[in-house]
């Protein structure tokens, strides 16, 4: 739980914010000051999936015989993104510091979390060559109702500490749909045609973007991102996300 105490001073009041001094997840205390809400022992028990996966979408492989091999999925439909990845399925303990993060507000955890994914990611092909960052956009209204948009964050994070510009209000959602997570698999694709547009299309023409997002569930939201940045003119599209769920 976050505290939030109103000091009456003299002329002001002042808002200070107090975080819990014991993690969320383990009830350890937090001594170091550079832990915040889930202590470091919890979060080096993230999972991350280090075997074989699609080389484009990124599934998770469970026969190193696989390796290499692009999925049926893709074979059948190549996305309009060149390669996405994630650092581990959606479960477990990465599945409880999104939940923390994203729907308990903790808007400090997309730094741990964006520092997990870039140590992960920063050697390898991810992030070579790229212009931008891109996060995916949440509808103003959701934006304005969770008061973060969990994604932009986590851009912001490897943004600082790649040191790739972070590209945002250049792709937007302009039609509030009701998440994917609650509708069928049929459904998700219509749910989100002309949901995002590019307004600045001259940014990303010609550009190398890596799109970031927390959630990877069945891909449509990456993939209808990814046909708008395109269509804006965007040579290649990459993206990343923390954890895939499917
Ligand atoms: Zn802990
Ligand atoms: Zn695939």
């Amino acid at each position: 739980m976050k505290l939030r105490f109103r000091l009456s001073r003299a002329f002001h009041p002042v808002t200070v914010t107090v975080f819990p001094s014991f993690c969320r997840l383990c009830g350890r205390a937090l001594d170091d000051p550079d832990e915040k809400i889930i202590c470091a022992r919890c979060l080096e028990t993230v999972e991350i999936h280090r075997g074989p996966v699609c080389p484009v979408c990124g599934r998770f492989y469970q026969q190193a015989a696989a390796s290499g091999q692009p999925c049926g999925q893709c074979l059948e439909r190549a996305p309009e993104f060149s390669r996405h990845r994630s650092l581990g399925p959606y479960s477990g303990r990465l599945k409880e510091v999104i939940l923390l993060f994203k729907y308990r507000s903790y808007e400090i955890l997309s730094r741990p979390l964006s520092a997990m994914a870039f140590r992960h990611f920063a050697g390898g092909d991810l992030f070579e060559g790229l212009d931008y960052i891109v996060p995916v956009p949440l509808h103003r209204k959701r934006e304005k109702q969770r008061g973060f948009n969990q994604a932009e964050l986590l851009g912001r994070g490897l943004s600082d500490l790649s040191g790739l510009p972070l590209l945002s209000g250049v792709l937007v959602k302009i039609r509030n749909t009701p998440p994917q997570v609650s509708l069928e698999a049929a459904e998700r694709e219509t749910n989100l045609r002309k949901a995002f547009m590019v307004k600045k299309a001259g940014k990303i023409a010609g550009r190398r973007v890596l799109l970031v997002d927390d959630v990877f569930t069945t891909g449509s939201t990456l993939r209808e991102c990814a046909a708008r940045l395109r269509a804006a003119g965007a040579i290649e599209i990459r993206a990343l996300t923390l954890a895939r769920a499917a």
